[in-house]
């Protein structure tokens, strides 16, 4: 049985950082949360893909994810950015949404009790039906970008009303809630309903707002990055695979769950794409994981 949902983009990506270029590579929100997602608990995802996308990607990503849930149709989603030497924001050249213009999220039979779903980056209206589609689950965790603020807003708030945890890098809370503080962003974002608003900031950590509480995960200091291309997705994937996981909705599980995210991130950090992701092991994650508790320990 799967333990987490993750629908989002599965895409082909063209990417320039400081350090080199990679064209149509594999990528997406999806793709990232899933793998991150796959180290704890075993995903499932919903996206499409296009005649163009190639087998061998299909059977790179079937070694850790169930696919029963993407579709072949048309052309695949492809993304284009850059990066220059702030590797916190990447900047947009193109977006090709193709076969994800028209896709009409049908969730398979056998996926529609999974407990925990990730809703990762990819138009509102899609996430929205994917929850509409599924039975009763426990825990929904939602992530998205500027595209989808500047161009489906409404939607996005009515997603945002039902769901467990926000997910936002700091620009995009900015944005979402026009506003210049952080902390005023998330307590407008905590009024909407979520019971816990995670603002991304980069090589610079996390934020965790809930209610009453306040958490902040350092970013681990890495001495070279990259391509932080997918940073936040195999972040959130890595979150929600740890509360499947562990099953464990405390606020105290979600630091862990947090500090996970960091360090499944940090490693995504040190290569293109999905290369550094593909050779990590849970000894590798553990590890970073205990100097993680010593770089905040005072
Ligand atoms: P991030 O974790 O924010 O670095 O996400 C990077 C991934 O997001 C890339 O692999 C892109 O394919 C994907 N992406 C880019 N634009 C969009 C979009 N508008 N909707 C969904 N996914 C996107």
């Amino acid at each position: 049985m799967n333990e987490v949902l993750i629908i989002g983009t599965v895409a082909l990506d063209t990417i320039e950082t400081p350090f080199g270029k990679v064209y149509k590579t594999l990528g997406g929100s999806a793709t990232y949360a899933s793998f991150a997602a796959s180290f704890f608990s075993k995903p499932a995802l919903i996206s499409v893909v296009g005649n163009d996308f190639p087998k061998g990607h299909i059977k790179l990503m079937k070694r850790r994810v169930d696919l029963d849930g993407l579709k072949i149709v048309g052309k695949t989603f492809q993304w284009e950015g850059f990066y220059e030497y702030d590797m916190n924001e990447a900047k947009t050249r193109k977006t090709e949404l193709n076969s994800l213009e028209n896709f009409k999220v049908e969730v398979p039979k056998k996926y529609k009790s999974i407990k925990h779903v990730f809703l990762a980056n990819i138009d509102p209206e899609q996430q929205l039906e994917t929850l509409r589609q599924m039975n009763k689950p426990e825990f929904i965790v939602l992530d998205t970008m500027n595209f989808w603020i500047n161009n489906k807003k409404n939607a996005l708030m009515d997603v945002i009303k039902k769901v467990d945890v926000l997910l936002l890098n700091d620009g995009e809370a900015r944005q979402l809630f026009n506003t210049l503080n952080l902390v005023n962003a998330a307590s407008r974002a905590l009024k909407l309903g979520p019971m816990a608003v995670i603002i991304k900031k980069g090589e610079h950590g996390a934020l965790l707002f809930t209610k009453n509480r306040h958490f902040n995960a350092p970013g681990y200091p890495l001495e070279k990055i990259v391509d932080p291309t997918g940073c936040g997705d195999s972040f959130g994937g890595a979150f929600i695979g740890y509360i499947a996981k562990t099953k464990d909705l405390s606020e105290k599980n979600f630091r862990k769950a947090i500090v996970y995210g960091s360090v499944i991130a940090s490693y995504n950090a040190e290569g293109f794409g999905l290369n550094r992701l593909m050779g990590i092991k849970l000894k590798d994650i553990e590890g970073r994981y205990k100097e993680f508790h010593d770089i905040r320990e005072f």
